[in-house]
């Protein structure tokens, strides 16, 4: 199925309006690295750094978080790859970790929250990135960052490993990048000063629906329950748009949504620039954006929502079957 896209792949995602989108993968494994070349990627949004951990039945050392990452760098070859910190507790937990019996655990002491409360892991795995980088530019992002306060002490925490690798003697990053994931309600309200320190931020889809409908994504009888095409919904997401486009802080969406096509043709038509998804999706959401004109979609978007319907889906669906 990918050889339908291949005529594209080194094509831009430029829309019939001429709005260029960027398109990224999300990534986590070693077997992830060939897909950047052949997916016509344009850098990875995201690198799960806690799959590297998942795999294994002890805890990593930094010198073979080191080398790892400086794989990635290196297939990435200049490509910009987003590593994201630690985002265990909740679904991802480790094996030769101490679990914690809590009633809530996607509510409980998960990703930044034990990383900012037990700081010796996140340490290490800033040294090893940073040490990876050798010299190179480096990109990290904090998940699941609930107020302004959680990311400056993480940005703290990345300061001072910057400090001490330089006291260590180690080749420092050309430049390091901190943004942040936007996965809670919470930080879409955030002061302004928030938009203006973070150097970007993602919006992680699937967390942020699941609290913005109280509907738990592990869960079977209610997932499905709530459309990502929601009006409310996608209000919300327009309103993070316009707080970013406010302090012009760059702004992508890596959630599993992204790379489902007619989503990712709402996202991109509420005004999202940046896209990151799993590889095989690529293809599939640039030959969309490629046909479609984003102020058309826009318009269905708007009187569908003038309306009072439920979800923009059925319009835009239709829309696709007339001018698609
Ligand atoms: C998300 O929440 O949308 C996200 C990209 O992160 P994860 O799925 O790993 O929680
Ligand atoms: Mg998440």
């Amino acid at each position: 199925a990918q050889e339908r896209y291949t005529s594209i792949r080194d094509k831009p995602a430029k829309t019939l309006c001429g709005s260029v989108i960027s398109l990224q993968m999300n990534a986590g494994l070693m077997a992830d690295l060939p897909s950047l070349a052949g997916s016509g990627a344009e850098g990875v949004g995201l690198f799960r750094t806690e799959l590297q951990f998942l795999v294994r039945n002890k805890m990593p050392s930094r010198t073979e978080l080191a080398a790892l990452y400086a794989r990635v760098l290196d297939a990435a070859q200049d490509k910009r790859v987003v590593f994201r910190t630690l985002d265990i507790g909740s679904d991802k937990v480790l094996p030769y970790m101490k679990p914690n019996d809590e009633p809530n655990p996607a509510l409980g002491w998960r990703a930044i929250r034990v990383g900012l409360d037990k700081p010796g892991v996140m340490r290490m795995q800033l040294q090893a990135l940073m040490r990876a980088a050798n010299g190179r530019p480096l990109t990290v992002m904090f998940p699941f960052v609930a107020q302004f306060e959680e990311y400056r002490q993480a940005r703290a925490e990345v300061d001072k490993t910057v400090a001490r690798e330089a006291r260590l003697g180690h080749v420092l990053p050309a430049r390091i990048e901190v943004g942040a994931m936007l996965e809670t309600p919470s930080l879409a309200y955030a002061p302004q000063k928030f938009f203006e320190e973070v150097e970007f931020l993602s919006i992680g889809g699937n967390d942020l629906k699941q609290f913005f409908f109280a509907a738990d994504r592990e869960n079977e009888r209610v997932r499905r329950r709530y459309d990502t095409l929601n009006v409310s919904f996608l209000s919300f997401l327009e309103q993070i748009v316009a707080r970013c486009a406010q302090t012009a802080t760059p702004l992508s969406f890596c959630g599993e949504d992204a790379g489902r096509p007619v989503e990712a043709l709402c996202l991109a038509a509420i005004g999202l620039r940046s896209l990151s998804m799993r590889p095989a999706s690529i293809g599939p959401v640039k030959s969309l954006l490629r046909r479609s004109n984003l102020k058309d979609v826009r318009n269905v978007i708007n009187d569908a929502r003038d309306r009072g319907e439920m979800s923009v889906r059925p319009a835009v669906m239709e829309w696709l079957r007339t001018h698609g």
